[in-house]
């Protein structure tokens, strides 16, 4: 048995019916590996059943460790804290719904003594999608690509293993509305992939719903990029040049006494939407940043654990 020890982190919020499942595949996988293991569930202020099936999960194994959330925080702060809590030489994200396969997780292993520091996971297909979350996905992707200065994998997801030195620099991170996938690929180190097929969810239903994703792709452009301030300026003097065409214009017309007014109707309206509209726009840029800095410099935590629970072996005796 090799000394070293693996976390893996587990988000769960309301997965009452594939948690259990969820552990069973998980502990399959991971007692065939040659190395200790801990399994971190975090439970992000599940209203269901999820929080009293891993509390006896955790009675019966000394491997299973919960951090049970005040209420309900959002999955990149679960992952956040799993990741704070982990104390193994690497850890391993994966969702709860076992979209991700467990049994990827050896080939992951593979790299990581291979002496690679971030072994990402790479979706070849998504199965039991739909089109809407396909399309938007990989909309959003591109997206991304285009207005990030940070190189993001594609088809990624947080499904990843990361060594304890990238670990130590995420912990340092003080970033609230972490986007994880972002910032793993930021740090930097020695990056590599494994491919596999994404999985349906085994049961359940996404925690995903639009609102959810619109909020988490927003973290992704607006915490990597200041492109979209840039697009302002750009529209700003785009205006301007417009202006000036249209100035020399109506001057143009005024000596040369056109009827201006009757004429001039379709284009003012025209004008005055498009350009409150583009007004509005950008006030809504800006304000995402001013949101995010508000947000920062409140400081306040970016979850917050009600306990942690934990039974090492003999006796179930919880510890202090
Ligand atoms: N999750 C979470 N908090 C949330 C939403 C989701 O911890 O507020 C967890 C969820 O239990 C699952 C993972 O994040 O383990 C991914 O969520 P889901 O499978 O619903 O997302 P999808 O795969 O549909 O994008
Ligand atoms: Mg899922």
């Amino acid at each position: 048995m090799n000394d070293n020890c693996i976390s893996v982190v587990i988000p769960a919020y309301n997965e009452e019916e594939v948690i259990l499942r969820c552990y069973v595949d998980l502990t399959e996988v991971m007692s065939a590996v040659s190395y200790r293991y801990e399994l971190i569930f975090v439970n992000d202020g599940s209203k269901d059943q999820t929080l009293s099936i891993l509390t006896d999960l955790a009675k019966r194994d000394a491997q299973v460790k919960i951090i049970n959330f005040a209420r309900n925080f959002g999955h990149q702060a679960a992952v956040t804290a799993g990741i704070n809590q982990a104390e193994g030489d690497c850890v391993v994200i994966i969702d709860a719904d076992l979209q991700d396969p467990p049994n990827v997780i050896p080939e992951m292993l593979v790299k990581w003594e291979e002496g690679y520091d971030v072994v990402y996971g790479k979706r070849k297909k998504r199965k039991g999608e739909t089109v809407f979350k396909l399309v938007t996905a990989s909309m959003f992707y591109r997206f991304l690509q285009y207005m990030s200065d940070t190189e993001i994998p594609r088809d990624t997801g947080d499904f990843r293993l990361i060594d304890r030195k990238v670990v130590h620099v995420f912990n340092r991170m003080t970033e609230k509305n972490k986007f994880i996938r972002g910032i793993v690929s930021w740090i930097g180190f020695n990056q590599t992939y494994v491919e596999y097929e994404r999985d349906e969810r085994a049961a359940g239903v996404t925690k995903y719903p639009l609102r959810k994703m619109i909020a988490f792709a927003s973290d992704g452009i607006f915490s990597f990029s200041s492109k979209p301030l840039k697009l302002i300026t750009r529209m700003g003097m785009l205006t301007v040049v417009l202006a000036f065409v249209v100035l020399v214009y109506s001057l143009c017309a005024k000596l040369l006494h056109l009827p201006m007014v009757e004429r001039g109707w379709t284009s003012l309206m025209t004008a005055i939407t498009l350009f409150s509209g583009v007004q509005m726009l950008s006030l809504g840029i800006m304000g995402e940043y001013i949101a995010r800095i508000y947000d920062e410099s409140k400081n306040r935590p970016q979850y917050i654990v009600r306990d942690t629970i934990q039974y090492r072996g003999e006796g179930n005796i919880p510890p202090s």
